[in-house]
């Protein structure tokens, strides 16, 4: 059976991302790497946006990128720039294309379907697929997205909206997303952050409907691509060991109170690049503590109190947006989180201290 020094489990976000950072950095000219991916094809499946508070490899896959976004609640809209950190859209299917070209070329790197296909024993082994303990009070948020096609000039895309909270809730927290790409093409996401044991809350392809067509008023489009699907908002199961690290999202690269991960990957890789001669005793990496403690007790509020978020969320970002925005991409200094925390209901949040 074949031998690697490094195997990688999962050839997705994480894996990839992972794999290109070690090849561009020349960390696999005399070392054996085995990529287990079960898809039979890449195709665009996701669009990743993030703030850019750091820098990626991926800037030729960026689809738009906005200085200007918007969050509102019914009768309130909060207008803000992001000029010093761009919010970013990556196209999925031009990352995966761009990094397959790349590893293609070195004949150190193979692509399996099935691990049981290799031996593993004596790899490093870098694991991108979770293991969820089932428990019904977990938090997802879980979404749909679709690529709407105008047949005249509708959008503004030089902003986005990041949440419409004038919506049904449902005794949940429910939001709408834009992201105009151009003035006729946007992708419009439903988006729910919830213990996902409310069926009627799945009806998406109904509510993105009633929203394109009676809250924006677009009457006249076509539907040209759909995404769906469900981030934890918990950390998944962690089995320490020494030849063995967990990436993306199953190595807690999940920032927990907003979902976003893609550049928590991005660094993520980085480090391991960094430390990849030594890589099983460097320290784990981790998303500070700080912000674990913050987003746990963010989300117990969330839990007990759905019907407050939406004025918790439009008053968190009152803050200056530079504040905001490196708070919750964890680039955020005590001050920074100080004046976060002021902004939110005091009562509310020390009671959840308790819960
Ligand atoms: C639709 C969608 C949109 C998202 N949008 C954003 C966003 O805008 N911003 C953001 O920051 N985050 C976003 N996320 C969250 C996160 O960035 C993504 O989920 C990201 O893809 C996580 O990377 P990953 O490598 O951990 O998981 P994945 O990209 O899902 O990769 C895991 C890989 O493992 C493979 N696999 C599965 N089972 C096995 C097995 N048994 N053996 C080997 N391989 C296996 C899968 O086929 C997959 O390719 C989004 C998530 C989803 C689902």
């Amino acid at each position: 059976m074949k031998e690697f020094d490094y195997i990688i489990i999962g050839g997705g976000c994480a894996g990839l991302s992972l794999a290109y950072e070690l090849e561009i950095h020349e960390k696999l000219i005399n070392k054996k790497l085995a990529i287990i991916e079960p898809r039979e094809k890449y195709e665009k499946d996701k669009t990743w946006s993030f703030w850019k508070v750091a820098p990626h490899n991926f800037g030729d896959c960026v689809k738009k990128s906005w200085d200007n976004f918007s969050v509102n609640v019914p009768g309130k809209t909060n207008y803000l720039k992001c000029l010093n950190y761009p919010y970013q859209s990556i196209d999925s299917g031009l990352f995966y294309e761009k990094i397959n070209n790349k590893l293609n070329k070195n004949p150190n790197i193979s692509f399996f379907r099935d691990i049981k296909e290799i031996s593993s024993k004596d790899s490093f082994i870098f694991n991108s697929v979770p293991s969820f303990k089932k428990n019904h009070l977990n938090l997802w948020q879980h979404f749909c997205g679709v690529e709407v096609e105008s047949q005249k000039s509708f959008f503004d895309e030089g902003i986005f909206n990041l949440m419409d909270f004038d919506c049904e809730q449902r005794e949940s927290v429910h939001f709408f997303y834009t992201l105009p790409y151009s003035n006729n093409k946007a992708l419009i996401e439903t988006t729910w952050l919830s213990r996902m044991n409310d069926n009627s809350q799945k009806d998406y392809d109904n509510q993105i409907k009633n929203y394109v067509e009676s809250k924006l008023n677009l009457k006249k489009y076509k539907i040209t691509y759909k995404e769906e699907g469900a981030i934890p908002l918990f950390y998944p199961y962690y089995e320490d060991k020494k030849n063995k690290i967990n990436i993306g999202t199953a190595g807690g690269m999940t920032r927990l109170s907003t979902g976003y991960t893609f550049l928590n990957i991005q660094e993520h890789s980085k480090y391991i690049r960094e430390n990849i001669e030594n890589i099983s005793e460097a320290k784990k990496y981790k998303i500070a503590k700080k912000y674990q403690y913050l987003d746990e007790v963010f989300l117990r509020v969330l839990d007990k109190h759905p019907e407050k978020m939406s004025d918790i969320f439009f008053k968190m970002f009152k803050s200056s947006p530079k504040t905001i925005i490196k708070f919750l991409s964890n680039k955020s200094n005590f001050f920074e989180d100080l004046s976060i925390i002021l902004k939110m209901p005091k009562l509310t949040f020390i009671r959840a201290l308790f819960y």
